[in-house]
């Protein structure tokens, strides 16, 4: 498609629509972000970054840059909740990036979101705008009006609905879709290191395998933070909120009784910052574009986080919707042939996380180490889902 003219609206700067922005614009493409945040931030909190969408972040010349806070694990490694045993470990570092052409990496979601923001302000200073909430859209053959909620009006050619798991697009593409809880929650927290004994933990991501819960360590920001995620049971649904804060004293009793080196990263986390978010399931759909309109990240496919993928698929989606817009003769074309290509895996992987929740949840030693060996993760999901290549993966 001629690329000189043609204007790119994006709803939302978060880490799918920057890197979409970013693709898009280092394509060539005339690209505007609308955010409704007043200021670009993203929470404290940790993010895996597979080889997949690593690939994607290295094709925008970030690779020094994540150098510098980026962690490279050098294992999963799932441990009983209180003995510590290792059950089960899957080599990443050097064997992940010698598999799959990139490394594995732990993130800080904000210094993600900055460089990619930094980035895009970059290539277009004038890309990113902020203050601005969409609410809705009109397209017609001549192109889209996407309606803010102050009244103004974007003229553009095409829309991308990156706007998140509560979208205002994807409410207008598909209507009212299935909301269910899962009856988990995530707790997360981060803790400085030196508040930790030196070398409690190893480069690695650990798994906390136990009853009814399991709990995810890793380091961020070049080892300076330990990342801490509690996945617990819990009857009542709660609000899905990255910002809701929780007593440190109910994350203390969910772990009652798990082992010392749980407790001490628990007590050593800053107590005024435990935050609590409720898992909602979303099924996957089968569509999520009209004529020039589509959706990218979390607002097309909103995933669990038990294959820790969704913000790579975000990623990935960035890729690949440059990529159809740049080799499609029209941008109907260009969105049926994002969707074609990116709706089968996109729903493998969030069926996926949602049947991988039980896997950290066995009660019993003995089926829980049968099942890992069943899994045999380090073959099976490891081939597909970090394999995939979206700057090359042939586009039909
Ligand atoms: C506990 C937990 C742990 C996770 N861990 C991982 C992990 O390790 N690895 C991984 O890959 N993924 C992980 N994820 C998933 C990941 O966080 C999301 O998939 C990812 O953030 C999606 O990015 P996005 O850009 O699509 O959406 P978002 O990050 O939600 O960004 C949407 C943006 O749109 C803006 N917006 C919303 N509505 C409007 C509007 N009407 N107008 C204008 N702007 C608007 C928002 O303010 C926001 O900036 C995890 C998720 C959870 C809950």
């Amino acid at each position: 498609m001629k690329k000189q003219g043609l204007r790119v609206i994006v709803v939302g700067a978060g880490i799918g629509g920057l890197t979409a922005a970013a693709q898009l614009l280092k394509r060539g493409f005339f690209v505007r972000v609308y955010e409704q945040a007043s200021v670009l931030a993203e929470v404290g909190a940790g993010i895996q970054s597979s080889a997949n969408a690593v690939k994607v972040l290295y094709d925008l010349g970030l690779k020094d840059e994540l150098d510098v806070f980026a962690v490279r694990p050098q294992a999963f490694e799932y441990r009983r909740f209180d003995t510590a045993e290792l059950m089960h470990r899957i080599p990443l570092g050097q064997a992940h990036e010698d598999a799959f052409g990139a490394p594995y990496f732990h993130l800080h979601r904000a210094d993600l979101h900055e460089l990619l923001a930094k980035t895009v302000r970059h290539m277009d200073p004038d890309c990113i705008t902020l203050n601005a909430k969409a609410v809705s859209y009109e397209e017609s053959d001549q192109g889209v009006t996407l309606k803010m909620v102050d009244g103004r009006l974007i003229e553009g050619d095409v829309l991308i609905g990156a706007d998140g798991i509560k979208s205002a697009i994807r409410a207008q593409i598909l209507g009212q879709t299935t909301v269910s809880y899962t009856g988990d929650v995530a707790w997360r927290g981060l803790i400085a290191v030196e508040k930790l004994p030196k070398d409690i933990m190893e480069t690695v991501s650990t798994v906390w395998c136990g009853p009814k819960k399991h709990a995810v360590m890793y380091y961020l920001r070049a080892g300076a933070l330990m990342n801490f995620v509690g996945l617990v049971e819990h009857d009542q649904p709660e609000e899905e909120s990255w910002t809701q804060k929780r007593p440190w004293e109910e994350l203390k009793r969910d772990y009652e009784g798990w082992h010392p080196m749980i407790q001490t990263v628990i007590d050593a986390m800053d107590k005024e910052a435990c935050y609590r978010y409720a898992l909602n399931n979303r099924p996957p759909v089968s569509n999520w574009s009209t004529q020039r309109a589509t959706l990218l990240g979390d607002s097309a496919h909103p995933t669990l986080p038990y294959m820790a993928s969704g913000a790579a698929m975000a990623i990935e989606d960035a890729a690949v919707i440059a990529r159809c817009l740049e080799q499609s003769s029209s941008v109907t074309d260009a969105l049926q042939l994002f969707q074609r290509n990116r709706i089968e895996r996109t729903s493998k992987i969030v069926i996926g996380s949602t049947e991988s929740r039980g896997l950290y949840r066995i009660e019993d030693l003995d089926a829980m180490k049968k099942a890992f060996a069943d899994q045999d993760l380090t073959k099976s999901r490891a081939q597909w889902l970090y394999s995939y290549d979206p700057l090359h993966v042939p586009l039909v």
